[in-house]
Formats: structure tokens, C-alpha cells, sequence
């Protein structure tokens, strides 16, 4: 199975992805968990990378898409994956469809998670996540059961991303409604494209997700 989850910075594709990967063996793909690394790896790329992820703007899509081309070829082609963060704008979508026709694969379902702007800011300046594994958490949505360990890991040292202020989130969803919204359309139009209700608590959206899933 080839999925995308689709939506605005903090709608819960991160989340959602990694309860992909427990619950149906899926691959994350995550172009920000990505970039980020090759941001703290210091290559020039890297480097070149966070100055503009620090902005809240797009990384140039031939990196992107050369990031996940190079992935995908690493994979076996069986194994199923959850692209999450890309494609952000429709040139990357076409990239993308490219990538897998080139491999004789498809995508089996997009899916957009929808929530409202002032959710997303609350989710995005309030999201932390544990260093030594990356699960994600939140101030108020998703504490973890004792406060500063880990409970997937036992770990005790978070952090929170830089670009994760309200200043920048701002940036983001403007890019994220001028750029990234398009690709809605584009899978619209193919006839592959689901919505689930990103405002409901994170099992319930798990579901929904789930229902979309089992119904394709
Ligand atoms: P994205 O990957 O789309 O940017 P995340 O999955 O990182 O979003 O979620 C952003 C923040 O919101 C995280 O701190 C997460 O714990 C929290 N979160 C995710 N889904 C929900 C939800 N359905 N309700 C409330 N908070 C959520
Ligand atoms: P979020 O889900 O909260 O928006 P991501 O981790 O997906 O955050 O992305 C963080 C940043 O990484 C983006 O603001 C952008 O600068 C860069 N980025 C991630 N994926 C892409 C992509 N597909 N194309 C261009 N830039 C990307
Ligand atoms: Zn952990």
C-alpha cells in the first residue's frame, strides 16, 4: 500500500504516520524528518536546506524530489510506505507520479487531514517530541503519561523544532495555502482523494483514516 496523508503544518500527518507504521507496517516518508537530518549531518546541501526551513519558505523541489527518488530506490518495492510532507506543490506531484510509474507503482489513496487555522497554530507552538526515538507529543494534546519521560522510550531529553513559532507558522500556512492546497485539486481529479475530519482527537482521526483505508 502507497499512501499520501495531505495537509497544513500540525494537522497530525507525523502522528497519524507513525501509527501507520505500527498498525499496518507502512514505511514513513517524511521530506521534513529528511531535510532536518541532513540539516544536523552539516552537509552543504544540509546547511543550504535549513536557512530555508528556518523561514517557514519550500526547499527547492529538485532536492525534495531527489531526496525521495533516492529513498525509493533504497526500498523493496513491496514494502509499503506513508509519504508524509511531500508532494507539497504540484510540480512535486508530477514528479512524483513519475518516480512511481518508472517503478511499475501506484498510489492507493490521499488522504487530507482538514483542520481549521487557529487549531493549527495551538498544535504547531505546543508540539514537542522525545530526541532519542522522535515520538512526537504536545503541551496540552499529547502529554506524555509521566511528565518528562518518554513513554514509548523511557527517554528525558525533548526538543521543539525552530521553526515551530507562531511568527513562522504564519509563513507556513500561507505557503501551505498558496502552494500546497493545489495538490488537493490535482488528486481530486484523479479520483483517489479522501477527507477526514483532522479536528477530532488523535483516535478518532486514526479511524477515520482506517475506514478510508479499509474501504479502498
Ligand atoms: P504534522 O506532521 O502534520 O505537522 P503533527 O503530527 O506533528 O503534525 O501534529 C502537530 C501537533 O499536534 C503534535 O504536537 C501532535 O501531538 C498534536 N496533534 C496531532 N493530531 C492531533 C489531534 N487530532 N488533536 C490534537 N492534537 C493533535
Ligand atoms: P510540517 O508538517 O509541520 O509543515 P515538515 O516537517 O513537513 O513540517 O516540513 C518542515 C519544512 O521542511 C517545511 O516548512 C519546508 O521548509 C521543508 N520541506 C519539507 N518537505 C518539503 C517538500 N516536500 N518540499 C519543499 N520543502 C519541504
Ligand atoms: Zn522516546
Amino acid at each position: 500500500m502507497r499512501i499520501i496523508l495531505l495537509g497544513p503544518p500540525g494537522c497530525g500527518k507525523g502522528t497519524q504516520s507513525k501509527r501507520l507504521e505500527v498498525a499496518k507496517g507502512l514505511l514513513q516518508l517524511s521530506t521534513g524528518d529528511m531535510l532536518r537530518a541532513a540539516a544536523e549531518a552539516g552537509s552543504e546541501l544540509g546547511l543550504k536546506a535549513k536557512a530555508i526551513m528556518d523561514g517557514g519558505n519550500l526547499v527547492a523541489d529538485e532536492v525534495v524530489v531527489a531526496i525521495i527518488g533516492e529513498r525509493l530506490d533504497q526500498l523493496d518495492p513491496d514494502q509499503g510506505i506513508v509519504l508524509d510532507g511531500f508532494p507539497r506543490n504540484v510540480a512535486q506531484a508530477e514528479a512524483l507520479d513519475n518516480l512511481l510509474k518508472s517503478r511499475g507503482q501506484n498510489l492507493d489513496a490521499v488522504i487530507e487531514l482538514k483542520v481549521d487555522d487557529e487549531a493549527l497554530v495551538k498544535r504547531v507552538t505546543g508540539r514537542f517530541k522525545c530526541d532519542t526515538c522522535g515520538q512526537g507529543y504536545h503541551d496540552e494534546f499529547e502529554q506524555p503519561q509521566v511528565s518528562g519521560v518518554c513513554d514509548k522510550c523511557g527517554g528525558t531529553s525533548f526538543s521543539r523544532r525552530k521553526d515551530d513559532t507562531a511568527e513562522t507558522v504564519l509563513n507556513r500556512l500561507e505557503v501551505y495555502y498558496g502552494e500546497t492546497r493545489p495538490v488537493i485539486a490535482y488528486y481530486g481529479e484523479k479520483g483517489i482523494l479522501s477527507s477526514v475530519d483532522g479536528m477530532a482527537d488523535i483516535d478518532e482521526v486514526t479511524k477515520q483514516i482506517n475506514e478510508v483505508l479499509e474501504a479502498n
